[in-house]
Formats: structure tokens, C-alpha cells, sequence
């Protein structure tokens, strides 16, 4: 096979280049020094800015990235257009932190006026250190800019309201649970309005007072305490919808439904005439207690024109828009307050993916769009490209099909126009490199910190068990080395009977040793390699290394990447301390997170950018108790495309939990596809532009994302604005092309495509929102608010970005006071972002810094059903579960949660089993084996029996757990056991410390909503 040389002007970048933009000449798979130069645009991205006509990305290991902000910021003004941007400046001055509409348009030629909400700040931008993300520094909203016009005071600076004290407190005085004196006075305070919305439950006098339970932080009672009937001895259905406590909220309910009939009655526009307006029906969340559909969220339709191309668009699993309906121009957009943008998971594991191997891709000879269904086909021998709408012929031998060997009648018929997602073994004329070998690189801390949590013998264990699964063909290569206050490189010399250890003393200079087998080979090493892996945890555990207290992370980085720097690959650190020693020396900071969120210093990032230069991507495994300063440590694995883990209090003798989940993660993470070397290029309908990234990686132009690896679990985020009017189409497209090269060595490309319809109507766009999607940007956006400005801000940010599209959506009907209306697509909204607002990421407490720099990691990172479930776990009865295994999702709120039943919840890397003190001992027996729900001790893995009970919850947390990318840590607890605390935590519905009440943060929002 034929490689083209790396002097070569490459097809490759041509072949995914916009032709539009043809100054992006950078290669990034060439391993020559070929330095091109690279245009700078002013779109921004997360964390990254790119200087005016810088030359970037040096390919010559002796070349730095040029592009590291430290060396940038006196040299290069930050973001030229930003000084010369319109102002507006009718908004009242705030001290600090921006107010959330303002922001800067995103596209190098806006359109529409310029709103720049921060003229006070904007002069400060260009000092702020390189890890400020530039996007965020200009204070992106977290919905869409509104234009000049609509930015309104009141609506940029609103001041973050002072939450009604215990407005539910009607509640409080009737509920079983609820000590009567503990909001003493507070009714006679209550606004009447209040009064009406959460009426006084009739408490049926022949229930008897259940027991209170203990593991409820500072909950608002009768919303958290237990409230049902002690059914000790039977097993009742738990019903879906609300139904289970009918002497809490369905009386209270219709209490109110028929305290608010009068009012309905007077109203000039009646339910039915909001359905008729809509074709939805209206929800008011005041009256409405149960909005979480049982069956899970469904997304609403997408209708486009052409109806058969409904079953050929992209799956939701891996591309998602916020909007289902994208509107016409911005100004629609503006009107509806959502944001647009998609989240998507590229390289996620599937089960079908059709591969076409030709010598010729077809693609759009103007704009490089990769041929797709949505493509409009003229003839026989021409087609319309549906991104830049130019006619294209299609190659000669299109209509031949390679599968069948037979000549197509139609071309709408080939693979390409059928599938959405699609992969395509490309070409030589992809390539600029030979494919290097898989390369892994293995970075294992050996300081005292890490010999006392014990993870080296897991790491050992778990990678003997999977080291013939991972990725790679005979070529694939592996290094080790070890590091606490000095190095040691690992050789594995093919000819050689046992592993040995070469020290490296100097940590300041770092050269390679001349030895041969620092990098072994698989097919020839494997032996060795396996004898290394069984002393290893042995090895490191001699007098001496014990008391080792040092870390030199940022020299052993180095000298791992020294060892990656020919071919590329991938380099895993394991670390359980603060690197102390060396460069990228850190000192201890506080361990609370105010006003500390940034990187301390440079010099990880700078790593990374070197790093992604020459294809090597950094994943990081915190592990242990210690601070580590992941806000800083961290940049090396969020700009180089890695991935970041954190196993909190890891300790393999102590922490059961954490040790299942480390292995469980450390099993999938080594054996999960991998891609090397990729580029991913994100292609729109014109009219639209890119204007923000999320997620790990490094942004090399405005459309074109460079991941040194590229793997299954990655979700990534991307913001749109409308910058012309798009009236005229019928549709608009995205497609994601991700280049890369296999484990295997076959350079491949993986396309996706989805097609949205269009509309001019502001309650069209409403109705077609996809809230999940909506929330899992939102938290992205709010991350870069969060570092540019403060979590305060970001909060009040979450606050407006659920007030101002029931403002808009109110803003299109007649509404009677007293009610807050949402449409079917948004009635989850308020609850996500109540429960976003109570995460370690975004509470107003102030978690350990890492805790919450992880946390940030992870809203940026997590595919989007993952972060829904971070951020809202599933929560079902499991006791009463029958062969269908599909139980109901119940609300996190302790309403749902009685002491008589057992409960699941799925929390994403882990599922937690509470099982109640009065719960069926029947079902006990023949699922924990024991008599008493008492017994039950704390149990990692549930026990088999040959009980029907035991069969069905035993495959529903199969099912569960088959869903998951890593397979969770499962957890099973008494309500009485100190463990309950992590399962009562997640019950964001209810008052804990740390924030209101699902009901007071309505009345938040109805006070808000104009
Ligand atoms: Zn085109």
C-alpha cells in the first residue's frame, strides 16, 4: 500500500477541507515539520483562543506550539474585534459578573447589531490568563442574545430573588411527619396567592403516623418525611403517576383544581383554546405534581417535508439539537429565549453501523459535505448538495453497487443516501502517514499516597485480565513508567527473562534512556510484559519508596510523552497526589472552591497543546483523598482530548464502592475502541454558524475540532447562532465527519447527518424543544460562566434560563395570575435546573475544589443520557417488579420513598438499593436472603437466588447496566444505614441545605415569568 509522503501538499486536508476557507492549510497527521500557516478567526471555543496569523501547531518534536497563550498575550491582542464591537449600554451597571443576556455575536460578519452587555469588562479580557476560556470571558448567555432591543434591564440584571419563606408551609403543619413548630410564623406570612397553590391536604384520620426516616438532611417535612400507610406485611403496587400517597398530593390537588375552577371558568382563553393554539396541551407546574413522564422522556417528532426521510435521520443517541423545529431567522429565535445548539457522541459504540469501502467519496466539490440522504437528487447523474445547495455530478461508477456487484436504477439507492451514519474506509489519498502503531503509555504514580490506597495491585490485576482485549493489531506497543520524587522507565527488552528498571534521577533535564524495549511490542513482549504487571505492585512497595512522599507528575509527563512522540498515542497517568516536585510543581490552595476554579499555571495546558501537536492525547485517573488540584492538572487531558476519572477516597482495603468502580471503569476504559489521530469537521446548512465547543479537546479552526484520540464514551457540545435569514429553505442540516485512524491501522471516517425542518413560528420552536438537550448545554454554557465570571452568576444564569422561555411562551397567551404554564416540551425544565443548581458543580455551598472542577469535567464531557442521569438519576420501586421489567420512573422526592418499599436509583456510575425497614420480608428472603429487611448489611453485588424476585431484579440491573458506557458501582443499603445519605442527597425535589424545595423553586420562577 502507498503512502503519500508528508511533503506532499495532502489530499487529505483537501479532502476534508471547505473549500470555502481555503486558507486552513494546517495538516494534522503529517509528521513532517510542515508548518502552514493558520487563519484566525474570531469564533472562540471553549477554554482555547487562537491569536491572528500565528503559525500553530509545529510538527518537529524540537517545535513548541506557538499558540500557548502565555507566550500570546503580550505579543497578540486577544480577540481583535472585541474592542471595536457596538455596545449596549442602556443596562444598569453591575459590580460584577455579567448579566446573562449579554454576549458578543459570535460570527465574523454579525448581521445584526452587536450586543456587548459588559463594555465595563471588555478592556479587562486581554489580561486574563490563558486558561480563561475566551467564549466565556465575553460572558456567553446561556440562552440566545437577545437583540438591541430586547435587552431589556430588568432582564439582564435581574438580582437572584429571595426565595418565599416555606411557601409550601401548609404542608409542613399537616404533614404526619413534620414537627408542627418548625417554621414557626411563617403562615401568617404567606402570601394568599401561595395559600391557594399548595392547599392544605386532608390527612386521612384513620392513618397511623409512619416513622420518620433518619437519613433526611434538613428536609422540608411532608415533602421528604414518609408519609404512607405501614404496609408491613404486603407488597403494594406502586402506581405512576402520583397515586401512591393519596393523602398528600392528589387531595391537595384537587383542593386547589377546585379552588381554581372559579377562575377558569372567567378566563377569555380557555385550555382548550391554548390547545387549539399550540396543538399541545398547557401544564400548569403549580397544580401539576407529577411532570416526569413514567415511561421516560419522549422527544418531540421531527416532521420533515420529505415524510420517508423521518426513519433515515441521525439517531438521538447520537446527534441531538435543542430544537426540533429550528427557526428562520435569529429574531425568532431571540423570541422563543432557547438556546440552539446540538450534543453529540460521535464514536459511540454501535450496534449496526453500515461501511462502505470505495475509492471514491463522493462528496460536495464546493463545501466538502460528505453525500447523504438529505441530498436532493436531480438526475441520473446529478445532485444537489443540501449544506451549500450547489449542483454536483456523481462520480462514474456511483450507481454501481460494490455489495451486489449490480448497477443501480436509482442513486438515492446507494448506502451513502440510505444511512445517516455511516463509515467509510477511506482512501490512501487520507492518509499522510503510514498508520503508526497503537501506543500506550502507562504513567503509574509510586509515591506513598499511592502505595497506601492500594490501586496498583488492581491496576495490575485488571490489566493482565484485559490486556489481550485491548485495542490494536500486532504492532500495538506499551511503556510503563513509574514516578514519585524521581522516575523510573520500565524496559522490556524482547531478549531479555525478567522486566528492569532504569532510574531517572535529573526530573529537570528529561532525556530518554539508550535502551531498548521502553516501548515493547505485544506480539513479541506480551510475556514480559505479563511477568512485569504480576511484581509490579510488589515492586513499589520496598522499604524506602514507602516513605516517598514526593510527586514529579509534570517531568514523568514529559518523559511520556517523549516516549509517544514518534507515532502517537495514547498516555494513562494514575495519580494520588499533588505534583510537588519538578516543573509543573504545584503548592497546596485552599481546598474550598471560591475564587480558586482556575489552572495555577500554564504549564499542563501547554503540555497538551504540545501534545495534541504530535497526536498524543493524556487520560487521568484521580485516585484517593488528597488534593490535587484537578483545576489545574487537569488542562492536560481536557486540551489534548483525554479523558479525566475521579475515584474519591479510593482506598482498596477500605472503599468497596470506589474499588468496583475503579475496576469497572478501568475494565472498559482499556479494552473500548479507539481512533488516533482525528479530526472532526462539523458542517452546516449556511445561515447557521458554529459559535462555542464543548468538551476535551483542541479547536483548530471554526468548523474543525482536532481529537488526538478519539473514543466511545466522548459527548461533546456545539452553539449555534442564525446569522441570515433562512425563510427560503425547507430544512437545515448538520453533519459531523470524524477522520481517524483505527487501532488496526485503516484510516477510516465516520459521518453523521440530521436533518431539522424549519419555521417561522415562535410557538412552533417552543413546542419542538427538546429539554434534555436543552439542559445538557446549558450546564456546558454554565461551566464557562462559572470560570469566566463566578458560580453566583451562573446560577442566576440556570434561573433565567428557565424564567425567560415560560416568558415567552406566557408571552403568547392570555394566562390568569396565579398559574405557571409550561408546554409539554418544557414541563421538565424547572426541575433539571433546580437540580442542576444542587450539583457539587453549581451549588452555592462551596464542595472541595476538585470535587467541583471534576464535576465542571464531567457536565463538559458526559455524553447527554449519562448527564441527564448525573444530573437527575432514575428512581423506581423495585419490589414490586414483574417479568416485563419496566417499572415506572418515580420523582426524586421523598414523597415516593416509603419505608414499606425498596427502591433503585440509577445515578449513572452508580445504582444505589435502599431498602426500607418495614419493606415485604417475603421479597428480603427471596432477594437478599435474609428474614428481616433489618438484616440487610450493606452489599456490593446483589446475591442469587433461584427466587422469581431475585431473577427480575438481578436482569433489570442487567438492563440498566447494559445502557451505560461503564457499567455502574451498585450499592445496597438499609434506610438506617449511613450509606443512605447518598441516596437521599440525590432527592433534588426536597429542601435539603443545600437548596429549596421543587416548590419554592416554582414560586422562584412564577415571580419571575412576566
Ligand atoms: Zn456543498
Amino acid at each position: 500500500m502507498q503512502f503519500s509522503n508528508g511533503n506532499e501538499q495532502k489530499k487529505d486536508q483537501a479532502a476534508d477541507q471547505n473549500a470555502s476557507s481555503p486558507q486552513k492549510k494546517f495538516n494534522p497527521v503529517s509528521p513532517q515539520g510542515n508548518v502552514q500557516s493558520f487563519s484566525y478567526s474570531p469564533l472562540t471555543q471553549v477554554g482555547m483562543f487562537r491569536p491572528p496569523n500565528v503559525q500553530l501547531l509545529q510538527n518537529s518534536p524540537a517545535q513548541r506550539l506557538p499558540s500557548t497563550p502565555s507566550s500570546i498575550n503580550q505579543q497578540v491582542p486577544l480577540r481583535s474585534p472585541l474592542p471595536s464591537l457596538p455596545t449596549y449600554n442602556g443596562l444598569p451597571t453591575r459590580q460584577q459578573g455579567l448579566p446573562i443576556q449579554g454576549m458578543l455575536q459570535p460570527t465574523l460578519t454579525p448581521p445584526v447589531p452587536i450586543y456587548n452587555g459588559l463594555p465595563s469588562r471588555s478592556p479587562g479580557i486581554p489580561t486574563q490568563r490563558l486558561t480563561q476560556p475566551l467564549s466565556s470571558s465575553v460572558a456567553t448567555p446561556l440562552v440566545n442574545p437577545p437583540s438591541i432591543k430586547q435587552a431589556q434591564p430588568s432582564f439582564a440584571g435581574r438580582p437572584f430573588p429571595i426565595p418565599p419563606r416555606f411557601p409550601n408551609n401548609n404542608l409542613v403543619q399537616n404533614a404526619p411527619s413534620a414537627p408542627p413548630s418548625r417554621q414557626p410564623g411563617a403562615l401568617s406570612n404567606q402570601p394568599s396567592l401561595s395559600q391557594r397553590q399548595f392547599p392544605v391536604p386532608q390527612q386521612p384520620p384513620s392513618i397511623s403516623k409512619p416513622p420518620v426516616m433518619n437519613g433526611v438532611i434538613d428536609m422540608q417535612p411532608g415533602v421528604n418525611g414518609f408519609q404512607g400507610p405501614m404496609q408491613a406485611n404486603m407488597m403494594r403496587p406502586i402506581q405512576p403517576s402520583g397515586q401512591q400517597h393519596p393523602q398528600n398530593y392528589a387531595s391537595m390537588q384537587q383542593t386547589y383544581q377546585n379552588s381554581l375552577n372559579a377562575q377558569f371558568n372567567q378566563m377569555s382563553v380557555t385550555q382548550s383554546g391554548f390547545n387549539r393554539i399550540w396543538g399541545t396541551e398547557a401544564i400548569d407546574l403549580l397544580t401539576t405534581r407529577d411532570v416526569l413522564p413514567p415511561e421516560g422522556v419522549t422527544l418531540p417528532a421531527i416532521n420533515l417535508q420529505k415524510e420517508h426521510l423521518n426513519q433515515l435521520n441521525c439517531s438521538s443517541d447520537i446527534m441531538r439539537c435543542t430544537l426540533r423545529k429550528i427557526p428562520e431567522t435569529q429574531s425568532i429565535l431571540e423570541k422563543a429565549r432557547l438556546p440552539l445548539g446540538i450534543l453529540i457522541h460521535p464514536f459511540k459504540d454501535l450496534q449496526q453501523l453500515p461501511v462502505v469501502t470505495t475509492t471514491n467519496i463522493t462528496r460536495c466539490k464546493y463545501c466538502r459535505t460528505y453525500i447523504n440522504p438529505f441530498v436532493y437528487f436531480i438526475d441520473q447523474r446529478r445532485w444537489k448538495c443540501n449544506i451549500c445547495f450547489k449542483a454536483n455530478e456523481f462520480p462514474e461508477d456511483f450507481l454501481y453497487d460494490p455489495g451486489t456487484k449490480q448497477y443501480l436504477s436509482d442513486p438515492s439507492r446507494r448506502p451513502e443516501a440510505q444511512n445517516s451514519t455511516i463509515e467509510y474506509i477511506a482512501p490512501c489519498d487520507y492518509m499522510t502517514r503510514a498508520p503508526p502503531p497503537a501506543t500506550y503509555v502507562f504513567v503509574l504514580e509510586t509515591s506513598r499516597a499511592s502505595i497506601c490506597s492500594g490501586y496498583l495491585k488492581v491496576f495490575s490485576k485488571i490489566l493482565l485480565e484485559e490486556f489481550d482485549r485491548i485495542p490494536g493489531d500486532a504492532r500495538a506497543q506499551f511503556a510503563f513508567l513509574t514516578f514519585s520524587s524521581s522516575i523510573d522507565f520500565v524496559v522490556l527488552d524482547e531478549g531479555a527473562t525478567k522486566p528492569k528498571l532504569i532510574p531517572l534521577s535529573d526530573i529537570d533535564e528529561i532525556f530518554i534512556p539508550k535502551a531498548e524495549g521502553l516501548l515493547a511490542k505485544r506480539s513479541n513482549c506480551e510475556d514480559l510484559i505479563r511477568k512485569f504487571l504480576e511484581v509490579l505492585p510488589d515492586l513499589m512497595n520496598v522499604e524506602g519508596m514507602y516513605e516517598n512522599t514526593g510527586s514529579c507528575l509534570g517531568s514523568a509527563l514529559q518523559a511520556a510523552s517523549k516516549l509517544a512522540w514518534p507515532t502517537g498515542g495514547r498516555i494513562s497517568v494514575f495519580l494520588n497526589s499533588l505534583p510537588t516536585i519538578g516543573p509543573g510543581a504545584l503548592k497546596e490552595r485552599p481546598r474550598t472552591s471560591s475564587g480558586l476554579l482556575l489552572p495555577a499555571t500554564d504549564f499542563y495546558k501547554n503540555m497538551a497543546l504540545d501534545n495534541t501537536g504530535q497526536q498524543i492525547a493524556t487520560d487521568l485517573f484521580f485516585i484517593g483523598h488528597e488534593f490535587q488540584d484537578i483545576a489545574t492538572v487537569g488542562c492536560v487531558a481536557k486540551f489534548s482530548s483525554g479523558s479525566i476519572y475521579k475515584f474519591p477516597n479510593f482506598c482498596a482495603d477500605k472503599n468497596e464502592l470506589e474499588l468496583r468502580r475503579f475496576e469497572s471503569t478501568l475494565r472498559r476504559y482499556l479494552t473500548r475502541k479507539i481512533g488516533f489521530e482525528a479530526v472532526m469537521r462539523i458542517r452546516c446548512t449556511s445561515g447557521l454558524s458554529i459559535h462555542t465547543f464543548h468538551g476535551n479537546m483542541f479547536v483548530r479552526s471554526t468548523d474543525l475540532i482536532q481529537l488526538a484520540n478519539v473514543n466511545p464514551d466522548a459527548g461533546f457540545g456545539l452553539q449555534f447562532s442564525i446569522t441570515d435569514s433562512m425563510a427560503e429553505r425547507n430544512n437545515v442540516c448538520f453533519q459531523a465527519a470524524v477522520l481517524y485512524t483505527s487501532s488496526k491501522g485503516e484510516r477510516r471516517i465516520r459521518v453523521h447527518t440530521l436533518s431539522l425542518p424549519l419555521t417561522p413560528q415562535v410557538s412552533d420552536v417552543i413546542s419542538s424543544a427538546d429539554q434534555q438537550c436543552i439542559v445538557g448545554l446549558l450546564a456546558k454554557i454554565a461551566v464557562d460562566r462559572s470560570m469566566a465570571t463566578s458560580i453566583s452568576d451562573a446560577r442566576e444564569a440556570f434561573l433565567n434560563a428557565a424564567v425567560d422561555p415560560l416568558s415567552a411562551y406566557k408571552a403568547l397567551q392570555n394566562v390568569r395570575s396565579g398559574q405557571l404554564l409550561a408546554p409539554p416540551t418544557l414541563s421538565l425544565l424547572p426541575v433539571y435546573i433546580l437540580a442542576l443548581l444542587k450539583t457539587v458543580a453549581f451549588c452555592d455551598q462551596a464542595p472541595g475544589l476538585d470535587e467541583r472542577v471534576f464535576d465542571w469535567s464531567e457536565m463538559k464531557t458526559l455524553p447527554l443520557p449519562e448527564l441527564i442521569q448525573h444530573i437527575y438519576p432514575d428512581l423506581y420501586a423495585v419490589h414490586t417488579l414483574d417479568e416485563e421489567i419496566d417499572p415506572p420512573r418515580l420523582q426524586l422526592s421523598s414523597e415516593k420513598v416509603d419505608t414499606t418499599g425498596i427502591y433503585l436509583m440509577d445515578a449513572g456510575s452508580y445504582i444505589f438499593i435502599l431498602v426500607g425497614r418495614t419493606s415485604p420480608p417475603q421479597y428480603c428472603r427471596a432477594v437478599f436472603g435474609v428474614d428481616d429487611p433489618r438484616q440487610v448489611e450493606t452489599m456490593y453485588e446483589l446475591p442469587t437466588f433461584d427466587t422469581t424476585e431475585s431473577d427480575n431484579l438481578r436482569k433489570f440491573i442487567d438492563l440498566l447496566q447494559n445502557e451505560k458506557s461503564y457499567p455502574a458501582a451498585v450499592q445496597v443499603f438499609r434506610d438506617e444505614a449511613p450509606e443512605k445519605t447518598s441516596f437521599f442527597n440525590r432527592l433534588v425535589e426536597d429542601k435539603t441545605k443545600i437548596g429549596v424545595s421543587y416548590f419554592e423553586f416554582l414560586q422562584q420562577l412564577k415571580t419571575k415569568v412576566k
